[in-house]
């Protein structure tokens, strides 16, 4: 039995929820379409239950016996006969023989009966009903029972598909990429120029897109063009968004932004459509801009790599956008900026002439740029007395803007966990750790393990002491932070944007300095050093096919095969071999090199591993004083790469 009846069509269907953005996905949207309907389906059940059951009670079947028995003892008050076959309605519940009761029964009057019932009937007052027992129900009662059902079903159906049809997807496709056209409100970004500091060169440049912005009567009147697109490279977090919405910022425009990544979608047509959308929405707003971030996702090059079909849609949307910059003036005041971090990958087209022709790389900040980025990242913090930035900016080679803001919050975090009044130089000094090497991890090792991963890390820390022009050792410790059991962390003096020979087969040294130090000890290898291996393979690698720093195989630049496979190699079988030859021959000096270096120092090994087991943890004055060692300078030359930039940990 039913509690409460639910109307068909009531608010409990999906389907009527208010209607909110149409779904983007159509998977999504026909399995609430189904949802739907299993529910409408429900509710039909339901209510042809209900019907048939009309909210009466249970009917309980008596004999004819106990029927005569209640009509004597006057608790029958109606009855309805159909035929010999009698329902009627009772005062008191009736029970049948299996116990059930209520007030409703039914009997069954044997034909061979010979009482007078209806007397019996009359004298104890009871209402007699009598049907024909061979009329059939009325016609609308026996469509809307057996109809009625199918009725509410189709009815459901059509409410829903019109519906659909409202929202964009109908069963048609077409309507699709319409319907997204809500995501592109401008957006009046409040950033400013003011916000993004430690990029004042890339500032300059865009400094011409906001006065172009501002007035662009003054740009037509003398008849120059703006470029129409804008393309910002740079590593990820070096700012390349906030420096878009703080252009539009600047100008006070609207703010017209889309990731490229999102136009890949399952249904071709839909990225094209928005691209469409999107540029007319904005050239209606104009002056304005559109910023494509992330570009390189439908930008990819279109003869790179083997492509296996599926890509249609890519390609469509690329297309789209090649056509939408063409079919502008930039006159009229549109500007597109795009950002990505690769800007080999993109597609020649974009960069041709009329469109992505003007690129500005966004370089990491250095010493001063990080100083000013952290001081735009405090402007709400409360920082204590000590705090001093430009030191923390000093240790923090290699962190870009997003690692800087997340820095300042790890010591905001920091310092509020132990309630201080404001953020101290400790809470930057173990937020620089915690960014930098990873949170600490609480694993049970033997002693075994532990006396293995300090020679392990005492053989990176005394090489990064020894060999000349690495850099210098910070700090070196054994318990396991992030994926490593034991951390030594090397920093630059400054930061390089060159680097020499030595230099890389320093770095590569110190890096097997953790494996040499296990077989001289151990006369063993583990595989503590994967990580280490796979940092020397790299730089071996670079060096030979990049930068040409292996005689052999000459003077010359094969790309950087970033393990795309597919690609196809721009040199012979060959040329092949002996770029693994080199590969291999410079690892093996190196670890030969690392061996020997360790082996001449025994001692002083011995002597960081023992410190290292006691304290866990040594601070670079520590080492030197373990290691008696007194820091040279190092002045290495520098010739290229910017991945090689930084404070870094090895494990
Ligand atoms: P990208 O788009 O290059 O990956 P974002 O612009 O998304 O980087 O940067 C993420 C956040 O890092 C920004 O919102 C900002 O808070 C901070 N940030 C990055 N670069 C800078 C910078 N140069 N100056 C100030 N803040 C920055
Ligand atoms: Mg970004
Ligand atoms: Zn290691």
């Amino acid at each position: 039995m039913a509690q409460s009846p639910e109307p068909a069509g009531s608010g409990r269907q999906p389907a009527n929820a208010p209607p909110k953005k149409p779904d983007p996905i159509a998977p999504m949207r026909s399995l609430r379409f189904w949802i739907a309907l299993a529910v409408l389906f429900a509710a039909n059940i339901l209510i042809s239950n209900l019907f048939f059951s009309a909210a009466q009670p249970a009917t309980v079947t008596i004999s004819y016996n106990s029927f005569l028995d209640q009509v004597n003892a006057g608790n029958v008050t109606s009855i309805t006969s159909t035929g010999e076959s009698i329902t009627g309605f009772t005062k008191k519940a009736v029970s049948d023989s299996s116990g059930a009761s209520s007030t409703k029964f039914q009997t069954q009057r044997p034909a061979f009966a010979t009482d007078d019932l209806e007397t019996l009937l009359q004298q104890h007052k009871v209402v007699i009903n009598a049907k024909d027992p061979t009329a059939a129900a009325p016609l609308w009662e026996t469509l809307l029972f057996s109809f009625g059902p199918t009725i509410l079903l189709v009815l459901g159906f059509l409410y829903l598909s019109r519906r659909a049809a409202a929202g964009g997807a109908g069963g048609i496709l077409g309507s699709f990429g319409q319907s997204r056209a809500r995501l592109y409100n401008a957006e009046r970004p409040s950033v400013t120029f003011d916000d993004v500091a430690g990029i004042d060169e890339v500032k300059a440049d865009l400094q011409e897109v906001v006065d172009f912005l501002r007035e662009p009567q003054k740009y037509q009147r003398l008849g120059g063009t703006m470029p129409k697109g804008v393309l910002l490279i740079g590593a990820p977090g070096t700012g390349k968004t906030l420096l878009a919405r703080a252009v539009a910022g600047e100008a006070k425009v609207p703010f017209f932004s889309i990731a490229a990544s999102e136009f890949i979608e399952a249904i071709v047509g839909v990225g094209a459509s928005r691209v469409r959308d999107l540029f007319a929405k904005a050239r209606a707003a104009a002056p304005s801009i559109i910023f494509i971030d992330e570009l390189d996702a439908v930008g990819r090059s279109r003869s790179a790599a083997l492509r296996i079909g599926g890509n249609d849609e890519q390609e469509q949307t690329l297309n789209q956008i090649l056509t939408e910059m063409d079919g502008f003036d930039s006159r009229e005041g549109v500007i597109v900026l795009a950002a990505t971090n690769r800007a080999d990958v993109l597609d020649p087209a974009l960069l041709r002439p009329g469109r992505f022709d003007r690129r500005i790389t966004v370089q990491p900040p250095d010493r001063r740029g990080r100083a000013a980025i952290l001081r735009i990242h405090t402007r709400n913090v409360l920082l204590g007395p000590d705090a001093n930035l430009d030191q923390v900016a000093a240790q923090t080679p290699g962190l870009v803007g997003a690692d800087l803001r997340n820095l300042v919050n790890e010591a905001a975090l920091g310092a509020a966990r132990k309630n201080e009044p404001a953020v101290t130089m400790a809470d930057f000094s173990e937020a620089i750790e915690r960014t930098l090497l990873g949170a600490e991890r609480k694993i049970m090792l033997s002693d075994l393990d532990r006396e293995r991963i300090a020679y392990h890390e005492s053989g990176h820390a005394l090489l990064g002491l020894l060999v000349p022009g690495a850099d210098p050792v910070k700090k070196v410790t054994i318990v396991p932070r992030g994926q490593a059991l034991g951390v030594t962390l090397q920093s630059p003096i400054d930061d390089r944007f060159n680097y020499g020979e030595d230099y890389l087969r320093a770095r590569m040294i110190g890096a097997l300095g953790g494996r040499a130090a296990e077989k001289l000890i151990y006369g063993v290898v583990t595989t503590g050093a994967e990580n280490d291996l796979m940092q020397v393979t790299r730089i071996a690698q670079q060096m030979v096919v990049r930068w040409g720093m292996s005689p052999k195989v000459g003077p010359l630049n094969y790309g950087d095969n970033d393990g795309s496979s597919f690609q196809q190699r721009p040199y012979g079988e060959g040329t092949a071999n002996l770029i693994d030859d080199e590969v291999r021959r410079i690892s093996e000096e190196c670890l030969v090199a690392a061996e020997k270096g360790l082996g001449e120092h025994r001692s002083q090994l011995d002597a960081l591993a023992r410190a290292l087991l006691k304290n866990d943890s040594l601070d670079e004055n520590q080492i030197l004083s373990v290691t008696g060692i007194t820091r040279q300078e190092s002045a290495a030359a520098r010739p290229a790469g910017a991945e090689l930039a930084g404070t870094r940990p090895i494990s």
